[in-house]
């Protein structure tokens, strides 16, 4: 076996007991290989080997592995890295999926330059969920007031909530940080939206995101190996 078909196998199969062992279906918990700074060789590998959902952070790179892998059908691509907004247009025209909208800004110039012939573009919005202040992400106070403005948007179709939790070892803590994710959501969906996607966990959390509720888990390092320092 190929290594990358191989730690493909092996996260698949940590997805399947996590998902086991919290009492919930393994099909409900979708893998997105994290593929920065990857060439498009190992993303042909991954497909080959039955992966579809790719994500990226870097627009041009993206870009560029997207032409070089056009070929490939039903291939997804999700975007999950900061947006600045002088980069929105590309990012409506050829993404299916935008886990990291945290400002109004941007998911208004998403509605707006989203092709009319593509369907609504699928969105999470990026939580910062332990109020770090390096990172992004609309804080949980305000969240509720983004959500209710990105649900008058016609052209963008409001999925759920995304978030990195602080880097933790400790399954306690990580669990806590998923938790207050997935409260979040549920409060959200008492109030009459209707989001479905839990957008939690990598490498070294998808287990406790699963346990919380996750339905994307977004897997890069365990998949593709570790990668350079200069990009992380
Ligand atoms: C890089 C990245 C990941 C993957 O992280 P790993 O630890 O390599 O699995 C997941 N989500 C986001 C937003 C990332 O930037």
């Amino acid at each position: 076996m190929h290594k990358i078909d191989d730690q493909l196998a092996k996260v698949t199969a940590r997805i399947h007991q996590a998902a086991n062992a919290a009492g919930r279906n393994p099909q409900t918990v979708q893998l997105i290989a994290v593929s920065k700074t990857q060439p498009a060789q190992a993303l042909a590998e991954a497909y080959a080997w039955g992966q579809r959902a790719f994500g990226e952070n870097y627009l041009q790179e993206a870009l560029d592995k997207q032409i070089a892998l056009q070929a490939l059908p039903g291939i997804e691509w999700h975007f999950i890295g900061p947006i600045q907004s002088n980069k929105t247009r590309p990012i409506a025209e050829h993404f299916a999926w935008v886990h990291s909208v945290d400002r109004l800004k941007i998911a208004q110039r998403l509605n707006d330059q989203r092709p009319a012939e593509l369907p609504p573009l699928n969105i999470c919005v990026q939580v910062n969920i332990d109020d770090e202040t390096t990172k992004s992400g609309v804080s949980l106070a305000q969240l509720p007031a983004l959500v209710a403005a990105i649900g008058q948007l016609p052209r963008l179709k409001l999925r759920g909530l995304m978030a990195i939790p602080a880097a933790t070892n400790d399954p306690t803590q990580q669990r806590a940080a998923f938790a207050k994710l997935r409260s979040a959501r549920d409060d959200l969906n008492a109030q009459g939206y209707q989001l479905d996607c839990l957008s939690m966990g990598m490498s070294g959390d998808l287990d406790a995101a699963i346990a919380e509720g996750a339905t994307f888990v977004r897997v890069g390092t365990d998949i593709f190996g570790a990668r350079s320092s200069a990009k992380q």
